[in-house]
């Protein structure tokens, strides 16, 4: 699943390919992947005609701003949820069974929009309306981890007296947005704290380590371009190289990179969690 670094690769691949781009034809390949307007044909004829400006990014959406002519045409969201996928085709190429949205500029050229689990969404905002009245998930989104707000005392302020796993707690979107089991795992290692640690009994000397991992990882990440073991490819079907510096995540029995005991793998809140006994403190 795509989380921060690799939706904030997919930003940045979007913003070199299509800043500039003219729509000038959008087909809905499968009426799901457009959560609004409420018909895929209200999304093409919104889409047509305009321009991408330029791609923003909060948590894991991606929104477009839109320009038609001299005005404001609102915003294109995307969130790539399980497997969504943008491709660049140069020229005409048979969509594949997976294709669910095409969007064409004047050229024939496409950016084609892939989506094995179908679990992708589109929505198209009108100008002069708030992002988060239509991509209602905006709302729930905690702070960026990059941005100020983000800081060990927000962290500790949050989590004083839950008795949710620390490990839990990181993939709530609310609390942070953009982390999912990859970079919580990765962080978690690196600030040396179990993932089922109750998040209100960190200790400040803790937190500040957790942030400073978060921080650290993310940004790596990001630099490399995404991560190896999730099916994630950028726009020209590159992978990124993160999963081959991974600290814990997935290396199930293999041995500790700073101390050799086996990796071990939990279930946590439904998710597997991948932890080293003794660095991370039993
Ligand atoms: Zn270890």
């Amino acid at each position: 699943m795509p989380e921060l670094p690799e939706v904030e690769t997919v930003r940045r691949g979007l913003e070199r390919q299509t800043k500039g781009f003219e729509i000038a034809k959008v087909e809905v390949l499968r009426a799901r992947a457009v959560a609004a307007p409420p018909t895929p044909e209200q999304f093409c004829s919104a889409l047509e005609g305009a321009q991408v400006k330029g791609w923003m990014r909060r948590g894991k959406y991606l929104m477009a701003a839109l320009q038609r002519g001299d005005e404001d045409a609102g915003h294109w969201g995307v969130h790539l949820r399980m497997t969504g996928q943008f491709l660049w085709m140069e020229e005409e190429k048979a969509p594949c069974n997976h294709t669910r949205v095409r969007i064409w500029n004047q050229e024939g050229q496409e950016l084609r929009f892939v989506d094995l689990r179908s679990f992708g969404e589109m929505w198209w905002v009108p100008p002069q309306t708030p992002l988060e009245s239509v991509m209602t998930g905006l709302k729930r989104l905690g702070p960026e981890p990059f941005s100020e707000a983000f800081d060990p005392a927000y962290l500790g302020a949050k989590l004083k007296g839950s008795s949710r796993p620390i490990k839990t707690a990181l993939l709530d979107q609310a609390l942070v947005a953009g982390v999912g089991n990859i970079y919580a795992d990765e962080s978690l290692f690196m600030s040396r704290i179990a993932p089922e640690r109750r998040s209100g009994s960190l200790k400040p000397a803790e937190l500040k380590r957790l942030h400073a991992a978060l921080v650290e990882v993310l940004t790596t990440s990001i630099g490399v371009g995404g991560t190896t073991f999730s099916d994630f490819r950028d726009l020209k079907g590159t992978n990124g190289n993160y999963g081959n510096a991974a600290w814990v995540y997935r290396r199930t029995g293999e041995p500790c990179r700073i101390c050799g005991t086996p990796i071990r793998r939990d279930k946590l809140g439904g998710r597997s969690s991948h932890w080293c006994p003794t660095c991370q403190g039993g």
